[in-house]
């Protein structure tokens, strides 16, 4: 499943290929990847057929398209396998799991291609959230990501509250969004504590490290174009990104630490694996 850092390469490629570009046509219907906003907008035809797109966005996994002269935005998730080519345009069919292709005024053409399609692509009002961001309506319940210029505490008060095990309240999108499985245990093991700490029960200055390490972790993923364990995350040419080489517990379960040599453990959090080393992060005495 892409996580933040994959979400942020293919925003990238899309902004590279889409950003000043016009729409000339939408081909497609989308079927059940395409979804109905608040109020029943659903027709991609519609509403973006010659539109200018004037930004790619993104908070957490959501990212959406800017259209000039226009309140409304194109979200586009990637859910559990989607992704996002741009190639030269062809007068080809549609290939099998290419659902929408938006031919650009370039000669390219970007192809939403989902095979599970857990995905979505939705017309959605922009609206501004708290600190007077405008973002897309479906997205306004989530919390800043760590890659936002927003102050810390943004994160690092909701989460020194929470009696939860920190590993959980890190996934909660609530909190702060886009912090999935594989950098919430690399962040944890960063910073060197064990995922069923109580967040509340962690002094304030290591619940400011757990913040900073994901934010770090996450900006090294995305230099290398994030973490493809296998093709179903590609960026927007087709390229696979390379961070699974430098995790150091993620799914590295039995595997010595890169660290101290003790053998990484797998464990069952709240319906979430959770990979740590036993001995830079010993499990709470409370557990
Ligand atoms: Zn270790």
């Amino acid at each position: 499943m892409p996580e933040l850092p994959e979400v942020e390469t293919i925003r990238r490629g899309i902004e590279r290929h889409l950003k000043g570009r016009t729409i000339t046509r939408v081909e497609g219907e989308g079927g059940r990847l395409v979804r109905k906003n608040a109020q029943g907008m659903i027709d991609l035809h519609t509403h973006l057929t010659d539109a200018v797109v004037t930004g790619v966005e993104r908070r957490g996994k959501f990212m959406w398209l800017l259209l000039e002269d226009s309140d409304l935005s194109l979200v586009i998730h990637l859910g559990m396998s989607g992704h996002v080519r741009v190639v030269d345009t062809s007068a080809e069919p549609l290939a099998r799991h290419e659902h929408v292709r938006l031919a650009l005024d370039s000669g390219k053409h970007a192809s939403f291609i989902d095979p599970r399609m857990f995905g979505h692509l939705t017309i959605s009002p922009l609206v501004e959230d708290p600190s007077g961001r405008l973002i897309p309506e479906g997205a306004v319940a989530l919390a800043p990501d760590p890659l936002e210029d927003v102050p810390l505490d943004t994160w690092t008060k909701p989460l020194g509250k929470t009696r939860r095990f920190i590993k959980t309240a890190l996934l909660d999108q609530a909190i702060v969004s886009g912090i999935g499985n594989i950098y919430a245990d690399e962040a944890l093991f960063r910073v060197g504590i064990n995922g069923l700490e109580r967040a509340s029960s962690l002094p304030s200055e290591t619940v400011t490290r757990v913040v900073e390490m994901s934010r770090d972790v996450m900006v090294e993923a995305v230099e290398v174009g994030g973490t493809s364990f296998d093709s179903l995350y590609l960026n927007t040419d087709g390229d696979p990104g390379y961070f699974a080489r430098s995790l150091h517990v993620y799914g590295r379960e039995g595997e010595p630490c890169l660290v101290c040599g003790a053998l990484i453990v797998r464990e069952n959090v709240n319906g979430r694996s959770h990979h740590y080393c036993p001995s830079c992060q010993p499990p709470p005495e409370e557990s």
